[in-house]
């Protein structure tokens, strides 16, 4: 598999809490992987250290050949969607989106068209002058996809993006998500605590414990094939 990411050994401790232990995998280039544990296992952390906003104890991580544990975020060209979206109140949708492109210098007419392609991704083009609190929950998680996707990002970092929505809502979200990653043939790394959302997502799923990698595999070598009794205990708990 050509190794796209690429951690080498990582690990991050809090204090004495050592809450990444050692961690090794690949992704390769366009892979769709979810982290996949329950709460506290260490998938957010491990985002954290990809997206540069924590860094390694120790280790390594590699991203298209280059080291970048220690650079900052801005430098690793990844876009990034969280849970909570966090968008700005006072700002029009468009403003919400162009608002990091801005800050980075970018002229407004770049802008401009950057901003109207990514809101064409998510098929929200007509919404962009309104306000964050004008649009329901489902359409500001598409804003917040759009705005991760303003960059033009090859990764696409994902914590737990969908868990806010109602389940209807989900299952479509997860399904326009897939679609984006093969259209734009993004690499996407998306952190879950649900397995059969991980499971009917994703191409390989790493299952996380403890702040290690318990088995990273597809989703039917984790369902025939388990390696550990957490892992078929884990994924046992699909419904
Ligand atoms: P998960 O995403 O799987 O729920 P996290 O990576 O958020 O797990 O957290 C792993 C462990 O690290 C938890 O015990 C959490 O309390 C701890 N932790 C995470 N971030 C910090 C921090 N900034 N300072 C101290 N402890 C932290």
């Amino acid at each position: 598999m050509d190794s796209f990411i690429h951690f080498d050994a990582v690990s991050k401790s809090f204090g004495t809490m050592k809450v990444v232990d050692g961690l090794d995998f690949h992704v390769g280039r366009g892979e769709f992987v979810s982290l996949l544990g329950p709460s506290g296992s260490g998938k957010t952390t491990l985002l954290m250290m990809l997206a540069g906003f924590e860094t390694p104890t120790s280790g390594a991580i590699h991203v298209d050949g280059v080291r970048v544990e220690r650079l900052p975020p801005y430098k690793r060209n990844m876009g990034v969607v969280f849970q909570s979206y966090a968008l700005f109140p006072h700002m029009t949708i468009a403003e919400n989106i162009a608002f990091p492109l801005k800050m980075r210098g970018m002229g407004r007419a770049e802008r401009e068209s950057r901003v109207t392609r990514a809101l064409d991704l998510v098929r929200l083009g007509e919404l962009k002058a309104r306000r964050p609190a004008q649009l329901s929950g489902g359409q500001q998680q598409r804003i917040a996809l759009a705005r991760s996707l303003v960059y033009e990002p090859k990764v696409v970092l994902m914590d737990e993006p969908l868990s806010a929505l109602d389940k209807q809502l989900r299952e479509h979200m997860q399904l326009e998500i897939r679609e984006l990653h093969r259209t734009l043939g993004l690499t996407v790394i998306f952190v879950t605590h649900d397995q059969g959302e991980a499971l009917t997502m994703s191409d390989r799923v790493a299952v996380l414990n403890r702040g290690k990698i318990e088995q990273l595999d597809t989703p039917s070598g984790l369902y025939d094939h388990p390696r550990t009794r957490f892992v078929a205990e884990f994924i046992g708990e699909t419904n």
